[in-house]
């Protein structure tokens, strides 16, 4: 096992991660820009380094300052959080160049599946249902592209293959704004990730997201840790996450989360990964891997008890994974909620000082968030600042026991979308279960009205 890894993230995940170290007595350095000086994890640590000012693009994105941050503590290994650099193949590939352990899976597989035309081809291979679409990126031929949307059947969803947060895609309705779409899609994808190209998709329309976590080893070994519904998004940003989905047939995950163990082996993967599909008239559709752990990871941590990761850790340093798929049992259900600063209706972001923390507690209630009364929320991250996670037998006692967190959650100073999270745990649609993806938007549409 490692002695010493270094946590190359910030907020709640660097905290999480920090924790599993400790958990497993390894010791871990944090890395923090001039505006995290004061994080609670940075506080807690037995050693910590300053690699740069608080944009990302100088600290948290600087792979030069990260990497000797871990030569001058010797750290062994390098864990990457979510966000960040933590699906990128260069610094991966530079990791292992400077002699330590990337957290994670290959540079190879983080490439591949990163980007999405890739992504999609090694899936079909793999046997992991896809949304029907174009064999791989578009050309600038407008009479093939034509004929590829005909085919599919309007709407199609032109998307970026090297796309992700929720941006570079755009829906097409007619043929009349697919050429235009295409051309606006390849330069926005240009600008934005570097990579103009493009691929094509039949638009689902009313589909849920729901997505199945998997843990791999060096040996080959891949599990299925059941899925986890994530179609309650905003913008193409989840808001709240559960397991089991309501409603899907054990059955039909059982056979989509042995495709994805199955195709992990194929393509020898490790560490951890979730494959996101949406999920429409009993159909899955694979859209997309994420190459590293997930912010919504403590819902399945909660129904499966097993710790994503400290077992990421574990894979990495060259352990078996200590379960086989029999091992793994699902039980009760399980709810988070995103806590974001920001206005809960007009999400503008609120960055500020906390004047008052107070979390819940209880039975079944898990907070992970580096927030603590007095702690000031910078304006140059991302707005999440903590995730509350319950888990229940039933669905309705993690709702009702998320409720009442949700009531005891006391945050001032800044605001947080707390109140939105209120009024959705007692929406009769939301309780009910199933809803679809457009769910959170068109029921935010009609309270403004
Ligand atoms: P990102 O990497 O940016 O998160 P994804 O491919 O995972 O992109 O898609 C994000 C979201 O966009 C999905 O959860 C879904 O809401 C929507 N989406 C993507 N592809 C389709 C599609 N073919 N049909 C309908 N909605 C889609």
């Amino acid at each position: 096992m490692f002695k010493k890894i270094l946590v190359a993230n910030r907020g709640e995940i660097a905290l999480r991660i920090q924790r599993a170290c400790s958990e497993l007595g390894i010791k871990a350095v944090m890395v923090y820009s001039e505006a995290d000086r004061d994080a609670k994890y940075v506080k807690l640590a037995q050693e910590a380094v300053c690699i740069g000012p608080a944009p990302s693009a100088l600290s948290y994105l600087n792979m030069p300052a990260i990497i000797s941050a871990a030569e001058v503590t010797d750290a062994e290994a390098i864990h990457p959080g979510y966000g960040f650099l933590s699906e990128n193949a260069n610094f991966a590939e530079r990791v292992e160049q400077s002699g330590f352990q990337f957290i994670g899976p290959t540079p190879e597989n983080i490439r591949t599946m990163g980007d999405k035309v890739m992504a999609k081809q090694a899936m079909i291979k793999a046997g992991v249902p896809c949304v029907p679409g174009s064999e791989g990126e578009l050309s600038d031929d407008a009479m093939t592209n034509k004929r590829i949307a005909r085919a599919i059947g309007y709407p199609v969803i032109i998307k970026a293959a090297g796309g992700g947060g929720g941006r570079g895609m755009r829906v097409v309705h007619t043929e009349a704004a697919l050429i235009n779409a295409i051309q606006m899609t390849k330069a926005e994808a240009g600008a934005a990730f570097n990579n103009p190209a493009v691929y094509m998709e039949k638009f689902l329309q009313d589909p849920r997201h729901i997505e199945i976590q998997i843990l791999a080893d060096k040996y080959k070994n891949a599990v299925y840790l059941g899925e986890r519904d994530c179609s309650m998004q905003r913008r193409h940003q989840k808001v709240i996450e559960e397991s089991p989905a309501p409603g899907i047939p054990r059955k039909l995950i059982e056979k989509i989360g042995e495709r994805c163990a199955a195709a992990c082996k194929k393509i020898g993967y490790r560490g951890a990964g979730t494959f996101e599909f949406l999920y429409e008239n009993g159909e899955f559709y694979f859209i997309e891997m994420n190459t590293r752990v997930q912010v919504e990871h403590p819902v399945t941590e909660f129904t499966t008890g097993i710790d994503i990761v400290k077992t990421q850790i574990m894979v990495a340093a060259g352990e078996k994974l200590p379960f086989t798929q029999r091992q793994i049992e699902m039980r009760g259900h399980s709810i988070e909620c995103r806590i974001n600063a920001e206005d809960a209706y007009k999400f503008t972001p609120s960055p500020g000082r906390v004047t008052m923390w107070h979390p819940p507690g209880g039975p079944g209630v898990r907070v992970d968030s580096h927030v603590y009364t007095n702690y000031f929320v910078p304006p140059n991250y991302d707005s999440m600042i903590g995730k509350i996670i319950v888990h229940g037998d039933t669905r309705d006692q993690a709702l009702a026991r998320m409720r009442t967190a949700l009531n005891e959650t006391v945050i001032e100073g800044i605001q947080t979308n707390i109140p939105l999270h209120r009024e959705l745990m007692v929406d009769s649609k939301f309780m009910a279960g199933g809803t679809n993806i457009h769910y959170l938007e068109e029921w935010l549409a009609a309270r403004a009205r």
